[in-house]
Order: structure tokens, then sequence, then C-alpha cells
């Protein structure tokens, strides 16, 4: 599947510095240490109801990931996933009687539209669950020959004991995965398993379900986890740098994603760091597509709003912090972008190197956009108010605002 245009990322003077950041499966903060080619993966999306604040509020804090590892002198290897056959897509296409096919393009179309539009730097390799069947049947088939998977009634099923780590990736105990497995499309009440927990690798072809050829597994399709875990393994290999998604992706899919790479490939760890962004709110409830409380990127773009300050209203908050999206909360990003876009429209300004080093260090801290941010409004804040006699230091704020937080002022 092809991705989206980039956006030219503007070299700035010196190098940043390395990414600590909060890892989930740790606990706590973490530097990493990626080598000349840094690894992401970040899970996509599910292609109906794209793209909502709460994908974008995700996939901004991992392009900021991108710029900080490309400002410290690295190579950047992104993969992303598109779940293009699940069941809420099939679901929502019967709800709705579109064909499920035409609905997932058409979503994607709207996703990729929506990315160019927030100058989200694009994944190297973009690919689809249904393109990935291929690489992801053999992969079952090793699990299976490992005695890590069984079959039920046709379907296929990962054994979450044959995984000594599993666990290390949420730290949950096994009540709250029971009640989580429940709530996130797994299936802990179905008779015939070896546990409860255990997640579905392989789907049986059901009358009236897409059905794809899976050699000795029979005609089916994938389970979400395995469909990620092939891809990856295939794009980047174990050990990479960040594994990436909301923090409701926390259990069971990363953790089961780790469960089958490192029982698969006998290595450990599965990505080297967890990273989850926060869920946005609206109107009092966590955005998603079930309570249908959505603000699409796309309505706002359609109503006028500068991509540039949805960019700044979703930079304005901690990346791990739950949020709530409010009219005030896109006023004040445009408020925001105005004031500094008329900070840098003239030649002369206050110096610019300190302020640089300050964008720097506030992302290198567990992505701290909004102190990055501040520091910004304090600069602007001088321009206005004494000018300056530096030549170039407003153009030099402008290549690091670009460079560094994807804001084209
Ligand atoms: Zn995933």
């Amino acid at each position: 599947m092809y991705a989206w245009p980039a956006s030219k990322v503007p070299v700035l003077p010196g190098q940043g510095p390395d990414l600590t950041v909060h890892d989930t499966a740790r606990g706590r903060l973490h530097t990493l240490e990626p080598g000349p080619v840094a690894r992401l993966y970040v899970c996509g999306i599910t292609p109906y109801d794209a793209t909502h604040m709460g994908h974008a509020a995700t996939y901004t804090a991992f392009d900021l990931v991108y710029r900080l590892w490309l400002d410290s002198g690295r190579q950047v290897h992104y993969v992303q996933n598109v779940t293009d056959v699940d069941d809420p897509l099939l679901e929502r296409a019967a709800a709705t009687g579109v064909d499920w096919t035409e609905l997932a393009e058409r979503e994607t179309a709207l996703f990729r539209e929506d990315m160019t539009a927030l100058r989200m730097l694009p994944p190297e390799h973009y690919v689809g669950a249904v393109e990935a069947i291929p690489r992801i049947v053999p992969v079952i088939e090793r699990l299976r020959a490992a005695g890590a998977a069984y079959g039920l009634e046709g379907d296929c099923y990962f054994s979450v004991e044959s995984d000594p780590r599993f666990g290390s990736v949420s730290g949950f105990d096994a009540a709250l995965m029971r009640e989580l497995s429940a709530e996130r499309g797994g299936d802990p009440e179905r008779p015939g398993k070896k546990n409860a927990l255990d997640p579905l690798l392989w789907r049986a072809a059901r009358p009236g379900e897409p059905s794809w050829d899976g050699g000795t597994l029979g005609r089916g399709r994938p389970g979400w986890h395995v469909e990620c875990v092939a891809i990856a393994l295939d794009h980047l290999g174990m050990g990479f740098d960040i594994q990436g998604g909301g923090s409701d992706l926390v259990f069971p899919h990363h953790e089961m994603g780790a469960s089958h790479a490192q029982v698969l490939t006998g290595e450990f760890p599965y990505a080297q760091g967890y990273v989850h962004a926060g869920m946005v709110g609206y109107q009092g409830e966590k955005m998603s597509k079930s309570k249908g409380n959505l603000v699409l990127v796309s309505q706002l773009r359609k109503d006028g709003v500068d991509p540039a300050a949805i960019r700044l209203a979703l930079l304005g908050h901690h990346y791990r912090s739950d949020w709530e999206w409010t009219d005030a909360v896109l006023d004040e990003a445009v408020a925001r972008l105005a004031r500094w876009r008329h900070a840098v429209s003239r030649p002369e300004g206050p110096p610019a190197e300190a302020l640089v080093g300050e964008i720097r260090a506030a992302l290198a801290d567990d992505l701290n956009a909004p102190e990055a941010l501040a520091a910004v409004d304090r600069w602007a804040e001088t321009q206005e108010r004494e000018g300056g006699a530096e030549t170039g230091g407003p153009g030099q704020v402008s290549r690091a605002v670009d460079a560094l937080l994807g804001v084209a002022l």
C-alpha cells in the first residue's frame, strides 16, 4: 500500500539529544539508544471513522519521535499497518450497506489526506492486513509447529502460556487482563480455549465473510495481533526501538504481539520501548467510534480550520495525558499560530540558538511538547516587545518549529 507524501524537514545546526521516553513495560522513563537507523512501528487505523482527534494525537506523538531521531542524526525506518479487514470494519460495512473494501479504501484515502495536511512524516512501509496475509500465514504455521498455537473448531488460537514472559508489557493482573480482553475484541467466554485470554490467530471462513487461502490453516482471515507481528518482523526485525500506539493498545494488542514474536523467535524483547499515547475525550467521554462522539480532522479542514492550528492544539497537550477536545482548545491554538506567524514575519529578532536548544531539550524529555510550545511563546513575546538586532533569528525559529514540531509558520 502506498503512504502519503513527505514534507521536507529542514536540517538544523548541531545535533539533538537522545530521546528519554516513558516505557510501559519498564513502568518508568527510559533513554533509548537506537543505532544509526532507528526502528519505529506504530499501529495503524482500522479504516472507518478516520481520522478523529484521538488518532491524530497518537500519530502526532510518534511524528515527534521521528523528528527527534532525524535531528539526532539518525535515519528512521518507520512502519505502520492498516487493519483493512477485521470485525469492526465488516460490522460497519454491513450496518451501512457499503461494500467493506470500498469503505476501507475510502477511509484510508481520507486518512492519507489528513496525515498530509497535518504534516505527519509518512512511514517507509505502509502495509495493509490483506496484502500481508501471505506473510501472516507462515507466522501462524510456525507458532503451531512450535506448540504455541492450537485449533478450535477450525479456528486457531495462540496459547499465552507458551510465553514465560507473558504479562511483561502491561504488568496487569489476570482479572484486569480478562476484563480488557472482553472489552477489546477478545473472547474470554468462548468454551474450549486452554486459557480464557488466548487470542485468535486465524479465523476460519464463515458464510458471508471474506476469506483467503491459509495454507494448512484452511480458508479464513488473520487475527489482529498477529497481523502487526508479521508486518513488524518482516520490515523491522526483533528488538526494534519503539512499538507505539494509543494506551488502549497496551492490553491485549501489544502484550499479545510481544508474546507471539518472543515465542516465534526465542528472542527478547520484541521492542526496546512500548510507548503509549493518552486518550482524547469529547463532551465528557473518550472519543471513540462506538460512542459516536468523534471530532474529525477532515470536518475541521472542511470548516476552514488551518491544519497547522489543529496540530498546535494537539501539541498543546502532553502525549501521555488523557484530555478533552473543546472549542476553546482550538481557539487557543488558532491564536497561538497567529502570534507565532506574526513574530517570525520580520527579518530581525532575538537570537534563536537558545530557543532551538530549549525545544530539543523539552522534546527529548518524554516528548514534552507543551514545554516546547511555551518556549516558542516566550521567544515570540520577546520579539513582539523588543524586536531585536539579529538578522536571521526569526528564520531560524521558523525552521526549528518546522523541523522539530512539524508546524509550518
Ligand atoms: Zn498493531
